[in-house]
């Protein structure tokens, strides 16, 4: 690891501040930043610890929406009472991800930001990673790409400066989408929100540029609009292990259900690009129709449209399609008390 400044921050304007330095990132759980400084991916001047600016609460608004401080644990954020009640999709989301240690420390900005784990952006012996290193090319696209992207990903040959298959690994990220959150965000000019599909980038033309976050830039909080999918919501995750693992793919699901009939719905899959990939048009597509296995597999065929595999990650097709259909099918059964 190299040698880096220590700061502790006590208020939001003075974090910012210090965040601006040239090659300062701010500390939140530590639990992503810290492992890469240690694999010598990241490499900060200066680490601006902001675990102190009073950024853990949820607060309930007047207009129904819940706001959620950047520093609230995923923990917490899982266990609390209007999580549970309100928004058993990102509940679930929460508690499927990482481990129950791991979720004590992490945080909400902090998992917003996780970066990827595609294996050639995490090993720096690989010397192909345009994430990692611009223009160095991307050694996933001839290699061992089981867990990489099959939708909105870049592909212009393994020596392109733009190609990058890597995808997004956080649950939370799913819900939160699915959800229709904002962010807020505070730098040196000001506060803005983010709406949350413009968060999270595609690799495009350039595969480093990963959020919509300006490098000064602090999450202050997401806030999520008032609950829709408290009663049919399901979060469906697969991968390797059952526990401790990251998602083949996931798909969050949320519906909104009327005189036997899908009034809204939230739609995001998780595993399968760099960004959570809500499908707004699959969601649509259930509006007006009873919940029934031919309207799932219809927004399934939908979601995946243009969907297109590597060597060793091709079944994520089929797999996510059918990962659709079983997280509508759940949703609409009622959300489980056991699942939230
Ligand atoms: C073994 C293991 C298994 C895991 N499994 C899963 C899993 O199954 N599912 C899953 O979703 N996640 C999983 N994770 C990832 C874990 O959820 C993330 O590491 C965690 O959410 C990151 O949060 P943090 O607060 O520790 O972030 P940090 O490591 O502190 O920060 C991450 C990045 O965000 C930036 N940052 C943090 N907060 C802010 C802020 N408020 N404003 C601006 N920038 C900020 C930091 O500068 C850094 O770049 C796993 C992690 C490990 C180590």
């Amino acid at each position: 690891m190299n040698p880096f400044n220590y700061e502790r921050a006590s208020a939001t304007d003075a974090a910012i501040k210090s965040g601006a330095m040239h090659g300062a990132k701010f500390l939140a759980g530590g639990t992503n930043l810290v492992d890469l400084m240690k694999y010598g991916v990241e490499s900060p001047t200066t680490l601006v610890d902001i675990n102190h600016l009073g950024l853990g609460d949820v607060t309930s608004l007047t207009d129904g929406s819940v706001r959620i401080g950047a520093l609230v644990k995923n923990s917490d954020l899982a266990d609390h009472p209007i999580i549970k009640s309100q928004y058993p999709l990102l509940s679930q989301a929460l508690l499927s991800g990482a481990s129950p240690q791991l979720r004590n420390m992490a945080t909400t900005g902090g998992n917003l930001l996780q970066r990827t784990r595609c294996y050639y952006f995490t090993d720096i012996s690989f010397p192909a990673c345009n994430k990692r290193m611009p223009g160095s090319g991307c050694a996933a696209i001839k290699g061992y790409n089981r867990i990489h992207a099959i939708l909105g990903q870049t592909d212009r040959g393994p020596e392109s400066k733009e190609t990058c298959i890597a995808t997004n690994p956080s649950d939370m990220n799913v819900a939160m989408a699915a959800l229709d959150a904002t962010i807020e965000v505070e730098g040196a000019k000001g506060k803005r929100t983010i709406p949350f599909s413009e968060f999270h980038k595609l690799p495009g033309a350039t595969p480093w540029i990963e959020t919509a976050l300006h490098p000064d830039e602090l999450i202050v909080a997401v806030t999520l609009p008032p609950a829709r999918f408290a009663r049919n919501a399901y979060y469906l995750k697969a991968r390797d292990r059952n526990s401790y693992a990251f998602a083949l793919i996931s798909v969050a699901a949320g519906l909104e259900m009327g005189d036997g009939q899908v009034k809204s719905a939230g739609l995001a899959l998780g595993g399968v690009a760099l960004k959570p990939w809500r499908s707004v048009e699959a969601e649509k597509s259930l509006l007006g129709k009873p919940a029934s296995p031919e309207s799932f597999r219809q927004a399934a065929e939908i979601a995946l449209h243009g969907a297109r595999g590597y060597e060793h990650n091709s079944f994520k097709i089929e797999m996510a399609k059918h990962g659709v259909v079983r997280a509508l099918t759940l949703a609409s059964m009622g959300t489980s008390e056991t699942t939230a």
